[in-house]
């Protein structure tokens, strides 16, 4: 029989056996390879699924899955036609209603949106500066608004603006024109080192804003595992409260999608709203760079176990950065100012801890340095290298930035070091001590008030600024009660997964708490009617939902949020239209 007629793949063998030994070879090899790739990519994927099963444990891997599917899902049935529809005319009109809300128009509004041909004088520049600053607002000079104005007394910022004035033209990036900003910065960054208990040998840069302070963080937490361990597929561990009903693989962040990690969000569980340090423990696994935890966080204004969090951190050997952003300088002085400090029997919750290695301080909270200042800290200099950004081969000269930033506003910087100097310790610990009675004064309101407490209830046991507050026995919407008080000129948070309200005690605010509680008692009368008028009527729930409710309420009972983006986007979008 002819070799011709033997099927192809057999006369292949056949020639292959006929052939040098060195071919004959370097197919095997090629087998041989192939067989090692998939047993690598298989091995790849029973690693990450061994980690997930032993971070989420059986039952929360499945409740992931379910949770992914039902997203899957809904998603297919948000796209059928009738139904896609629907929404999209809902979400137009939502926000047309965001823009005449947000957008001043009226016949005395000139629009400028091209560059005047001959420019104006000082003066008009000032007459319409003037108009502008007086364009009706919410009323953050009453003490109305929750957080967003930290200090803003007359004083303070004069001299803020003086600094301004005087540094205007300063960019820290060249420190021989400008040596009077280098001080100060590095001055800044001492001053919040000593505050937060860093060794000698602390170090620290300035940002311009928690956001970046915290991005730094995690970039320099990545780099350092890289460096030393190697890892190209970081995964940080957030520690956020209240996200826990959100499948923590899906929560991409900022952090995740800007400094190429992944991250994981540890459940904060009932009743204290504070992380779950054991499941922290479940999710590290050898990809995991940095551990996260906040002092306090944002919703609920609870401190996590830091202590707990720091041993963790020694034990596995990973960076653990904490987030005082928010805290800043009011947590770091509650001591002085005579009130509990956090975790004070384990020894605090700042670099006195032994396992955390970087702290972000947002002097533009209660640091009340002008906004677009921040602070991170680090145990020592050799965390911080791990952030900077060095290019020595570059054609425009050898490249050196301490961050992301290139040139920087060494008027920020002036405004900040002038804030500091001018309060001085005796200052902040005085407006700590103003700032944390208001919040206990409304945390005890909430608590005993014959009206409140019947009706609401504080959410864990915050001891800093922040208090959260949410319906207690579901007579009541507690997003009605946030518009109530927004109808009432109040501009508080709402929060959701749990539904709830917070306040951020701040100067303006401190000053305004009597009146916050006579206006929280008075709108919760008014809903206990309005409830008790639609029970006689046999109505069982409100048609109309207010305008919070919309947007939480209801969106929070879908599983899916592509329709609450499409309204952040629309908001986002609204911000840019002259
Ligand atoms: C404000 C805040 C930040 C940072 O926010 P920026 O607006 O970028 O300054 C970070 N963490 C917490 C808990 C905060 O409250």
């Amino acid at each position: 029989m002819s070799s011709s007629m033997l099927p192809v793949a057999l006369q292949n063998k056949l020639v292959g056996y006929g052939r040098t030994s060195s071919a004959h070879l370097s197919a095997l090899n090629i087998d041989l390879i192939r067989n090692i790739v998939f047993i690598l990519f298989i091995l790849r994927y029973t690693r990450k699924t061994f980690y997930s099963l032993r971070g989420y444990g059986i039952f929360g891997s499945i409740r992931n899955v379910y949770i992914s599917l039902r997203l899957f899902f809904y998603g297919i049935f948000l796209r059928i036609p009738g139904v896609r529809g629907q929404v999209d005319k809902q979400v137009k009109e939502a926000i047309t209603n965001l823009e005449t809300k947000l957008i001043n128009s009226g016949p005395d509004v000139v629009r400028y949106l091209t560059l005047p041909k001959e420019g104006m004088t000082p003066e008009q520049v000032r007459a319409e500066l003037d108009k502008l600053a007086g364009l009706e607002h919410t009323r953050w000079e009453d003490g109305r608004v929750s957080g967003a104005v930290y200090h803003g007394g007359e004083e303070l910022l004069k001299l803020q603006a003086e600094a301004f004035g005087q540094f205007g033209v300063a960019n820290p990036i060249h420190p021989d024109v400008f040596p009077g900003v280098r001080k100060m910065e590095a001055e800044v960054v001492s001053m919040v080192l000593a505050l937060f208990n860093a060794p000698s040998d602390g170090a620290g840069v300035t940002t311009s804003g928690g956001t970046e302070s915290i991005l730094m963080a995690c970039l320099a937490a990545r780099q350092k595992a890289f460096l030393e361990r190697g890892v190209t597929e970081p995964e940080i561990k957030l520690i956020f409260a209240g996200l826990s009903p959100i499948p923590p693989t899906r929560h991409s962040s900022r952090l995740a999608t800007t400094s190429r990690s992944s991250c994981t969000v540890s459940p904060c569980p009932e009743p204290e709203f504070k992380v779950d340090v054991h499941a922290v423990r479940r999710l590290i696994n050898p990809n995991t760079v940095l551990l996260v935890g906040s002092a306090p966080n944002f919703p609920h204004g609870i401190v996590d176990d830091i202590p707990a969090l720091s041993k963790l951190a020694t034990k596995y050997k990973i960076p653990l950065h904490v987030d005082c952003c928010l805290g800043s300088f009011v947590v770091a002085l509650l001591k002085k100012a005579g009130f509990p400090e956090p975790y004070e029997e384990e020894g605090g919750f700042d670099f006195r801890q032994p396992g955390v290695t970087s702290i972000s301080v947002d002097t533009h909270k209660y640091g009340f340095a002008p906004k677009g200042n921040s602070v991170l800290i680090y145990r020592n200099k050799s965390y911080r290298n791990n952030q900077y950004f060095i290019y020595p081969d570059w054609s425009g000269g050898v490249y050196a930035s301490p961050s992301v930033a290139g040139s920087r506003p060494g008027a920020l910087i002036a405004g900040c070091w002038a804030s500091l100097m001018s309060i001085g310790e005796t200052g902040y610990i005085n407006s700590c001590t103003e700032i944390i009675n208001a919040a206990r004064k409304f945390e005890t309101a909430v608590r005993t008030d014959s009206t409140i407490s019947l009706h609401m209830e504080v959410i864990g046991n915050p001891i800093v600024s922040v208090v959260a507050f949410r319906s207690k026995n579901g007579a009541i919407d507690i997003y009605d009660i946030a518009d109530d008080l927004s109808a009432k000129g109040w501009h508080l948070n709402a929060l959701q997964s749990p539904a709830a309200i917070h306040v951020a005690f701040t100067i303006p605010t401190a000053k305004a708490v009597d009146l916050l509680i006579a206006d929280l008692a008075e709108v919760i009368g008014k809903e206990l009617e309005k409830a008790e008028e639609r029970r006689s009527q046999g109505k069982a729930y409100i048609l109309k939902r207010g305008e919070t409710s919309a947007l939480y309420g209801v969106a929070g009972s879908i599983p899916d949020k592509s329709v609450v983006s499409r309204l952040a986007e629309g908001f986002l979008d609204t911000l840019y239209k002259a």
